[in-house]
């Protein structure tokens, strides 16, 4: 028989939240939907139903460990009672900042005292937010990381012995997110752009391989130009270019692709996008702007 007792609760909608956040007395009606965004703003939930990510749980765990107090939706909720009544003119301002000073003092000798155990385990979970999978080139664990230049890509946390990597996309909040790839047994990515839906990238090897097939298609498709046979078959070669062309040693259409385009420029006095284009042409290439 299937024990009730052990079935998680139904995910919350927004909306759901909201009222939840009512009856436990969490906010006013007026900062609600501030407190909701700012806990997607900071990753600590995501999609609706909302889902909290392995970040909410490391804070949550560490807190309820290290300091019950603030984990309590009690505390919050006296203050929100107390300022109500202060509104109303029942209780003394002063009385009341007495009391919260009292309660914050003791929440942060709690934090204070546990300070290492909290930072070791927030990073613990942070880690794991990190963590898409293994990698299919050594089996050790694939990350979320920053290039030097500070873009984002998943690295193996075997580098530099191994160098297997995947990009991410440059702007956007990366979600990891529990389903896995049947294919790649890595974790799917969401990202999620303010304003915009969220963008479900799925598994992060699959999409850089289907990148990679549509590239080459792409590439398949692009029409090759015949190369030229002479450097007088170029655009904007006449006689006294190519007679220049001839004095700094390029005679042929393969000695101009291979020349430096900075120094040809120089030396014939060309700029150097129009070298690079020749260079382009040479190749069997197609010049985009002329
Ligand atoms: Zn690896
Ligand atoms: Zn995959």
């Amino acid at each position: 028989m299937l024990d009730k007792e052990t079935q998680p609760p139904g995910r919350y909608g927004q909306g759901r939240l909201i009222n939840v956040m009512e009856e436990l007395g969490l906010g006013t009606k007026a900062t609600r939907h501030e407190i909701i965004s700012k806990l997607y703003s900071r990753a600590y939930i995501h999609g609706n139903p909302v889902q909290p990510t392995n970040t909410s749980f490391a804070v949550m765990d560490t807190l309820e460990k290290y300091s019950p107090t603030i984990t309590k939706p009690d505390m919050t909720k006296l203050l929100e009672e107390n300022m109500d009544k202060i509104a109303e003119g029942k209780i003394k301002e002063e009385a009341v900042l007495e009391e919260s000073r009292e309660m914050l003092k003791q929440v942060f000798s709690e934090l204070d005292k546990n300070r290492d155990n909290i930072i070791e385990s927030l990073q613990a979970g942070l880690r794991e937010d990190k963590i898409i999978g293994n990698c299919s080139l050594c089996g050790n664990e694939l990350m979320i990381r920053r290039s030097k230049r500070g873009s984002r890509f998943i690295g193996c946390s075997n580098y530099p012995n191994c160098t297997f990597s995947l990009p991410l996309p440059k702007s956007g909040q990366i979600i990891v997110i529990d389903k896995l790839c049947e294919t790649h047994g890595l974790h799917h990515i969401r990202i999620i752009n303010q304003g915009k839906r969220p963008w479900d990238l799925g598994c992060p090897q699959c999409n850089f391989v289907e990148w990679q097939k549509t590239q080459q298609e792409e590439q398949a498709q692009q029409p090759k130009k015949e190369k030229p046979k002479s450097i007088k078959d170029l655009e904007g070669v006449g006689k006294a270019i190519a007679g220049k062309l001839e004095e700094a040693g390029i005679t042929s259409v393969e000695a101009l692709a291979e020349a430096d385009p900075i120094e040809l420029a120089k030396t014939i006095k060309i700029s150097v996008k129009k070298v690079k284009n020749w260079q382009t042409s040479c190749n069997g290439g197609i010049v985009e702007d002329l």
